[in-house]
């Protein structure tokens, strides 16, 4: 749900990167060979390399597509004034609906657009935050002002947990991830804690891990009818140890390169309800995104008090997709 903080961002300074210098290398070598070796021995050489795959080993994801349409930059939104807060008032654990385990993360890292790069995923709340609610209602300091180390998150009417979802998402996401050569973070894993970890401690592991880019994911908690996803994008603030400035840029580029394609894999449209249709919307509330020095964005991926919005919310298959789109929108704002 939007009411929470989350973990923070990675740096990002680099950010973009199109080159492909090892496959230039590689085709000056060969262009050497050839050059003086006999006609023959060139033609093996040759076909030797081109019996092989690309230049990375493997096959080149898809192009993504060029943009990010329905997403105009710029859009800067208020914050959502309509910020509800549902999320302590359910009683969790009735899930009906409980979704399958995600697949198990790939055992070899795999060669990709995204090798050499890390991108730290985190899993917004903690299916246990609704049992340790003292723990984390202490408040911590987020550079702006102090607030609860972490928060319940929302359900589903029928009591399908956001933490649920969020832990789902972010598995299939790095093994989408994974394939393309990154190395992936998670902030918590399942059973690894009993609740948490506060907003403060999510931001500094993407710090720490140096991120190059970094995604918390939620689901919102909002009246019925509102529906469809939003990017939450870091604002501007400077304040204690929230110094926001140099990451501001590249995560509206990470924001709108995960909502064209999120859009994209999910067929799912931008908010009816904020964001005035981009799908965009910029907070300063947020602790996981005030603390964060790397590139950071939080993605709410649709409504789960909205019945429609819950019934792809809750099924395996739509959280495939999401997690294929967000992991598109990564390799698209880090060059792939
Ligand atoms: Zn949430």
């Amino acid at each position: 749900m939007r009411n929470d903080n989350s973990p923070p961002p990675p740096e990002s300074g680099s950010s973009i990167s199109t080159d492909r210098p090892w496959f230039t290398r590689r085709s000056t070598l060969v262009v050497g060979v050839a050059a003086l070796a006999p006609a023959a021995l060139a033609g093996w050489v040759l076909a030797q390399v081109f019996a092989g795959s690309g230049p990375d080993g493997q096959a080149r994801p898809a192009p993504l597509p060029a943009s990010h349409s329905a997403l105009s930059p710029g859009q800067r939104d208020a914050k959502p004034g309509s910020t509800p807060s549902e999320s302590a008032s359910t009683s969790p654990g009735a899930g009906t609906s409980s979704p399958a385990a995600a697949p198990a993360p790939a055992p070899a890292p795999a060669k990709g657009p995204l090798t050499g790069r890390t991108v730290v995923v985190d899993p917004g709340h903690n299916t246990g935050n609704f049992k340790h609610t003292d723990e984390i209602d202490q408040q911590v300091d987020i550079g702006t002002n102090r607030k609860e180390c972490d928060t319940t998150g929302t359900t589903t009417n029928s009591g399908y947990m956001e933490a649920e979802f969020t832990m789902d998402v972010s598995k299939r996401l790095r093994t989408a991830l994974e394939a393309q050569g990154a190395k992936v973070v998670l902030t918590h894993e399942t059973g690894d804690r009993a609740w948490g970890p506060c907003i403060t401690e999510r931001a500094r592991i993407g710090n720490e891990a140096k991120a190059d880019a970094v995604v918390s994911v939620h689901a919102d908690g909002v009246s019925a009818g509102n529906r469809g996803f939003h990017i939450i994008l870091p604002a501007t603030v400077k304040s204690g140890s929230a110094d926001t400035a140099k990451i501001v840029g590249p995560s509206r580029e990470l924001g709108e390169r995960i909502a064209g394609n999120f859009a994209r894999a999910t067929g799912s449209a931008p908010a009816n309800y904020l964001g005035s249709g981009t799908g965009l919307v910029v907070r300063d509330d947020l602790g996981g995104l005030n603390l964060s020095t790397q590139p950071k964005v939080f993605i709410e991926c649709g409504n789960m008090r909205d019945a429609k919005d819950a019934a792809q919310l809750t099924s395996p298959e739509w959280r495939q997709k999401a997690a294929q789109g967000i992991a598109d929108g990564i390799v698209g704002f880090l060059g792939g």
